[in-house]
């Protein structure tokens, strides 16, 4: 089959979280079940190694045709197309910009005007998170009358419903689409343009990245106000659980590490705990349990029970060491909490290799979130023998057992109520479980 992988990031081109990870793994398992597959991305600032071999090519936006050049590079030995338009995308980030709607809008009429250059004809393009999405529609309403295109199927995933892609009329317009996709049972959301709606009213499957999100989105509490149309398509819906590339994640290859370990050899894992201990300027000690985290700081990632709970957290003796970026409102009282507490350092920044680094020396992970579509980093400290902390919340239900309930068969430690204190079980929690060396 010939699928086109279509995605805001991918990593190690572009990546700012989990939907980076499993576009850089994903087309490259894929293709190893032998699939033509290909990658589509906008060329970014970052991304500077490209070819300028599939010349310039014409995108039908903003009422006219604007020139874009289609670049090459390989990710692993995957082809991938570059959409190269310097004014919209040689920027240092990938979000966060005031005209991200206009930008990606672009994307995905790019990723269609793209093809006669890039001479690929798809039989499935697969579309990403809202910055794709918009793909299914433009085929559906715009390149319907050449057989080309006419035949090419399209499957969503939900990496993160949270984020929808919301916006004026104006760029519907500056979009060129046809007036009569302005309706609620199309792109219309509440008077907005809703990519992620659109995307999922117009490709012909969607998924999402765990079978518990599956069924969570379908839900008010969670469907962030699309949980009526998903039910209404549920038909076409399901929960694929993401996985991760066990050879970027490998403690027994890892160049990162101070010492590579494997099952067993887990004893040298002792080894990473105490470098990481060293490098965070925590005193080096064994028998003190280190809790890593490495996260987005965002409201998603529990960090409003967090921030509350760790006075009291590090007051059992526990060394805590975050690597995160994102919101200010949180990022503040992280920084003076590792200001006043000498047991927990914050590092607030997105450091690739660190994370490496935290995964293989630490002895837990924590990862209390509020939602979590799948989550990969109970998936990456799993494979480095670090045992999560999880909330039980969509593919956290799916990937951690916990322990304390069921011995035997347990994967880390898993809570269900999103409190700072575990209420419900804090007369009942044994109290003799103690850290082991
Ligand atoms: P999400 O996609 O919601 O951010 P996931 O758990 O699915 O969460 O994936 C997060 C990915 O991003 C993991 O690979 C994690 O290691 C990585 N990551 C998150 N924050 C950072 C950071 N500050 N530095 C390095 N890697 C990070």
């Amino acid at each position: 089959m010939k699928i086109l992988f279509a995605s805001a990031e991918a990593y190690p081109l572009a990546k700012v979280g989990g939907l980076g990870d499993v576009a850089g793994s994903l087309p490259k398992a894929l293709r190893s079940l032998g699939h033509d597959v290909r990658m589509v991305l906008p060329r970014y600032g970052m991304i500077r190694d490209a070819k300028d071999d599939g010349g310039p090519f014409a995108v039908q936006a903003g009422g006219s045709a604007l020139e874009a050049r289609l670049k090459t590079t390989n990710l692993s030995g995957l082809p991938v197309y570059l959409i190269d338009r310097p004014d919209l995308f040689d920027r240092p980030k990938i979000y966060e910009y005031e005209d991200d709607g206009k930008r990606f809008g672009f994307f995905c009429r790019a990723v269609l005007d793209c093809l006669p250059a890039a001479d690929f004809w798809p039989d499935v393009i697969h579309l990403n998170d809202w910055h794709s999405a918009m793909v299914a529609v433009f085929l559906r309403t715009l390149y319907g009358g050449d057989e080309r295109y006419r035949r090419i199927k399209t499957v969503l995933t939900i990496h993160n419903l949270q984020h929808q892609g919301l916006f004026g009329r104006d760029l519907f317009d500056w979009l060129g689409l046809p007036a009569e996709a302005w309706n609620l049972e199309a792109v219309e959301f509440y008077g907005h343009l809703n990519f992620m709606k659109a995307g999922i009213v117009y490709a012909d499957f969607v998924n999402t990245v765990s079978p518990t999100y599956a069924k969570e989105i379908q839900t008010e509490e969670y469907g962030c106000r699309l949980d009526g149309l998903l039910r209404a398509r549920s038909a076409k819906l399901t929960g694929i659980l993401n996985g991760i590339d066990y050879d970027v994640w490998n403690p027994a290859k890892d160049p990162i590490i101070a010492q590579k370990y494997s099952k067993s050899t887990v004893d040298k894992k002792a080894a990473n705990k105490a470098a990481l201990q060293k490098e965070t300027g925590l005193p080096v000690r064994a028998d003190v349990p280190v809790l890593g985290m490495v996260s987005r700081v965002t409201e998603q990632k529990g960090f409003d029970i967090l921030i509350p709970a760790l006075p009291e957290l590090l007051r059992e003796g526990v060394q805590t060491i975050l690597l995160g970026a994102g919101e200010r409102k949180f990022e503040a009282p992280l920084a003076e909490l590792a200001a006043s507490h000498p047991g927990f350092v914050a590092y607030l920044k997105y450091d690739e290799a660190f994370a490496h680094r935290i995964y293989a020396g630490s002895d837990f992970f924590l990862m209390p979130s509020k939602f979590e579509p799948c989550g990969l980093g109970q998936m990456i400290s799993l494979r480095y023998g670090t045992l999560p902390i999880a909330r039980i919340t969509g593919g956290l239900t799916d990937t951690v057992r916990d322990l304390t309930a069921d011995p035997a068969g347990g994967n880390g430690f898993a809570f269900g109520e999103y409190a700072t204190a575990d209420r419900t079980t804090q007369t009942s929690r044994p109290t003799d479980v103690r850290f082991m060396v």
